[in-house]
């Protein structure tokens, strides 16, 4: 075989990647499986499915299309461009949350759009209000402790009552009253959980009448009912990714399969169609195992288009290899190759590159 270190690695190569058989496949029943757990165990608090990052790199207008169907009612991104693009796909079934402090040309794209915005800073209040023909739906975002961005508790009053005012004049909407958590630790959590209540407060002392209040993402909103208010922002656990050092969580399983195919035998190793110019991480080589048909076997090295796996008994060219996903052919989690190397399972899946196609499959 050819070893997957012998590879030299070329600008040509980045292309010739575009042509292998690699392939992220996106399981439609796992992710409405996970909408449905994640819905059942969040209830009364709605879903918002975070599509931020091209959906976790699974594709925003394939999660996008499968939520709505699934019945969420909301999706956000902090990117305009993936909040725009599940808009389009959501039209008037879904809302769409937007959190990035934009310049005055893209709020004027975004409110255009039909985005809602996250408004965390007293200067995009006048921007937002300023840009819009009719009333710009907003949801203000109160600082909470993690700096950032998000207004500081001592700038709350000021900020709600301009907010109020521009309402007043029919500039703006607040619809929701939001922060972000560090779900660091639980001590830090239920400080900020303590300002968010009070911010609220002083929001509906100046006049305001927010329709809902939203707080936490995965972790804290799975674990702590208290933490759920009316909305819980779900990004990795909508997609099965579950948290480093954390548990595994019940009805919730990885959606994105990577797959590679064998394109070279030899005899204690075989070679696959994946590599580090693919998006897959070279330090992940002698340090997870991946899913074959014969079950799991080591990933002994990984060069820049291809990489060395442990052989097994009857193993072919073109036999399908799982570099991760939920386990069916003895393949680990994103999750368990993102701790192998220090990180978190969104890394493994967001450095699959853009020129590996996403396949939606059953
Ligand atoms: C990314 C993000 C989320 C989702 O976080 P997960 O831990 O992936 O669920 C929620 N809210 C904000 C503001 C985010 O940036």
């Amino acid at each position: 075989m050819t070893g997957a270190d012998d590879v030299t690695g070329t600008a040509a190569d980045a292309a010739a990647s575009a042509g292998r058989p690699v392939e992220l496949r996106i399981s439609r029943s796992r992710l409405a499986a996970n909408l449905a757990a994640a819905r059942a165990r969040l209830v009364p608090a709605e879903l918002m499915v975070v599509v931020k990052d091209d959906a976790y790199a699974h594709g925003v207008e394939a999660v996008t299309a499968i939520a709505v169907e699934e019945g969420v009612r909301w999706l956000g991104a902090i990117d305009p461009r993936s909040a725009g693009r599940a808009k389009a796909v959501a039209g008037d079934r879904a809302r769409v949350f937007c959190w990035l402090t934009l310049s005055a040309d893209e709020t004027r794209s975004a409110l255009a759009e039909g985005l809602e915005l996250g408004v965390g800073d007293a200067g995009y209040l006048e921007r937002v209000g300023a840009a819009a023909e009719s009333p710009a739906v907003v949801h203000l975002k109160i600082d909470t402790g993690l700096h950032r961005n998000g207004v500081r508790p001592e700038d709350w009053p000021g900020f709600v009552a301009r907010a109020a005012q521009l309402e007043r004049q029919g500039r703006i909407r607040v619809a929701g009253i939001w922060s972000h958590i560090a779900e660091a630790s639980d001590a830090e959590d239920d400080a900020s959980r303590a300002v968010f209540d009070a911010a609220v407060q002083v929001a509906r002392d100046a006049g305001l009448t927010p329709e809902v209040r939203h707080l936490a993402a995965s972790a804290a909103g799975w674990a702590r009912p208290e933490f759920r208010y009316d909305i819980v922002r779900l990004g990795a656990f909508s997609y099965g990714i579950r948290s480093a050092d954390g548990p595994e969580i019940d009805g919730i399983a990885p959606v994105a399969t990577l797959i590679a195919r064998v394109t070279a035998l030899g005899h204690e190793a075989v070679e696959i169609g994946i590599g580090s110019l693919d998006g897959l991480p070279s330090t992940l080589g002698g340090r997870v195992h991946v899913g074959t048909p014969a079950g799991p076997r080591r990933l002994d090295g990984v060069g820049l288009v291809t990489s060395r796996v442990e052989t097994w008994p009857g193993a072919a060219i073109g036999d399908e290899v799982a570099v991760f996903g939920p386990g069916t052919m003895g393949e680990a989690s994103a999750t368990t190759l993102g701790e192998a190397i220090g990180t978190v399972g969104e890394e493994p899946v967001l450095r699959v590159s853009p020129l590996v196609p996403r396949v939606v499959t059953d």
